[in-house]
C-alpha cells in the first residue's frame, strides 16, 4: 500500500514527507485498521515536515477518517465497514492530570498514535485508541471530507472551553487560516462579537464571505487601534491566537482589553522568543493561556457541531488531493492559497 512518512533527506539531513510502498498493517489485538477516506492536512503536518514542530513525536497525518477495514481480536462494539473518526491521541482519564482536567497533557495522551499515520491507505489504530473510547463512529449523513475536520474543530472547542465566552462579548481571532476560521464560526454559533486579523487578502475575503462583524489586514493597519476603534477603545474582551508567529500574538497581547484573555492556539516555531514587556500582563490583569489538542469529549461536541452545520463547515474545504500529489497539497498549504486542504487515498 501507498504511505506519505517522514523521512531524512540524505544530502541535506533535513525532514522531508516521502510516499512510500510499505506492507499494509494488520490490527493487533484489540486494535483496529482503517481504510483511509480523507485526512485533513494540519499546520503542524507542515512544521513536521520541515523540522519546525516542538510538542511530540513525529507522525504525519492525524485528521484521518475512513472505513475499518480490519479488527483485531476481542475487540466489542466495531465491525468491517463501519465509518469511523479514530483520534490520534487519547488520555487515561485516571492520572491527575487527566483527573485536574489537563487530558491533553496527560503522559499517556501522546504515547500512542496511528500507524504508520494518517496519509496512508490503511492505517493502524491501538488497542490503547479503541478501549479508552478514541474511535467515533460517523453519522451516515457526514460525508468524510467533511467529518475530516472533527479532530481541528474539536482542538477549537477545547480552546473555547478555556476562553469562557459568553454572548455578546468581543472576540478578536488573530489568523484568519483554517482554524481560525473554524474559531470564528464556534464563536458566531456562540454569539460572540467576533473581528478576524490575518495579513493575506485571500484568507480576509473568505473571512468576510463568512460573516464576521470585521477584518482587519494586519499587514496594512496598525491591529490593536483597529481593534479598540471597534470596541469603544477597550479592547476586545478575548483574543484567539490562531497563528504561531510571535507578531499575531503581541498584537493579540496589545489588542484585548484590560482585565480580558488570551488564547494561544497556533503553534510558535522552535526558539520562538517575545519582544512584550512582562509588566504590562500585570498592569492591564491579562489572562494567557494556551489550549493543546483534543479529547473525545470534545471530539464527540466537534462532531455534533460539524453535523448540524455541514454546508458551512464544508465551505472550508477548498483543496483535495490524492496521496500521490502530497508535495502539493503541502506546497498549496503553505502558500496560504485556499483554505483547509485534505488528502484521499486516490
Ligand atoms: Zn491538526
Ligand atoms: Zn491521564
Amino acid at each position: 500500500m501507498k504511505a506519505v512518512l517522514l523521512a531524512k533527506d540524505a544530502s541535506t539531513g533535513l525532514p522531508k514527507a516521502e510516499l512510500k510502498e510499505v506492507d499494509t498493517p494488520i490490527p493487533g489485538p484489540g486494535g483496529l485498521v482503517v481504510k483511509l477516506e480523507a485526512c485533513g492536512l494540519c499546520g503542524t503536518d507542515i512544521e513536521k515536515i520541515r523540522g519546525e514542530y516542538t510538542a511530540a513525536m513525529p507522525v504525519l497525518g492525524h485528521e484521518a477518517v475512513g472505513t475499518i477495514a480490519a479488527v483485531g481480536e476481542g475487540v466489542a462494539g466495531f465491525r468491517e465497514g463501519d465509518r469511523v473518526f479514530p483520534h490520534h491521541h487519547v488520555p487515561c482519564h485516571s492520572c491527575h492530570y487527566c483527573k485536574a482536567g489537563s487530558e491533553t497533557m496527560c503522559d499517556m495522551y501522546r504515547s500512542s498514535n496511528l500507524t504508520p499515520g494518517g496519509f496512508s491507505e490503511f492505517f493502524r489504530v491501538p488497542r490503547w485508541n479503541v478501549s479508552k473510547g478514541g474511535v467515533l463512529k460517523l453519522p451516515d449523513d457526514l460525508n468524510f471530507d467533511v467529518a475530516s475536520l472533527v479532530e481541528p474543530v474539536a482542538c477549537c472547542v477545547r480552546a473555547l472551553d478555556k476562553c469562557g465566552v459568553k454572548s455578546g462579548e468581543s472576540v478578536l481571532v488573530a489568523g484568519a487560516g483554517p482554524v481560525g476560521m473554524m474559531h470564528s464560526m464556534l464563536l458566531k454559533s456562540m454569539g460572540a462579537d467576533v473581528i478576524v486579523s490575518d495579513v493575506s487578502e485571500g484568507r480576509l475575503e473568505f473571512a468576510e464571505r463568512s460573516g464576521v462583524r470585521l477584518v482587519i489586514n494586519a499587514a496594512k493597519v496598525d491591529v490593536p487601534n483597529s481593534v479598540k476603534a471597534e470596541t469603544e477603545g477597550r479592547g476586545s474582551d478575548v483574543v484567539i491566537v490562531a497563528s504561531g508567529s510571535p507578531e499575531a500574538i503581541i498584537q493579540g497581547l496589545r489588542s484585548v482589553r484590560k482585565g480580558g484573555r488570551i488564547c494561544l492556539f497556533g503553534i510558535p516555531s522552535r526558539g520562538s522568543i517575545l519582544d512584550y514587556d512582562i509588566g504590562d500582563l500585570y498592569n492591564s490583569e491579562l489572562s494567557v493561556f494556551a489550549s493543546y489538542g483534543a479529547t473525545e469529549t470534545e471530539t464527540k461536541r466537534a462532531m455534533a457541531q460539524i453535523t448540524s452545520n455541514h454546508s458551512d463547515f464544508a465551505k472550508l474545504l477548498t483543496h483535495k488531493f490524492p496521496l500521490e500529489m502530497f508535495d502539493e497539497a503541502v506546497d498549496t498549504a503553505a502558500s496560504g492559497r485556499g483554505m483547509k486542504i485534505v488528502v484521499t487515498p486516490d
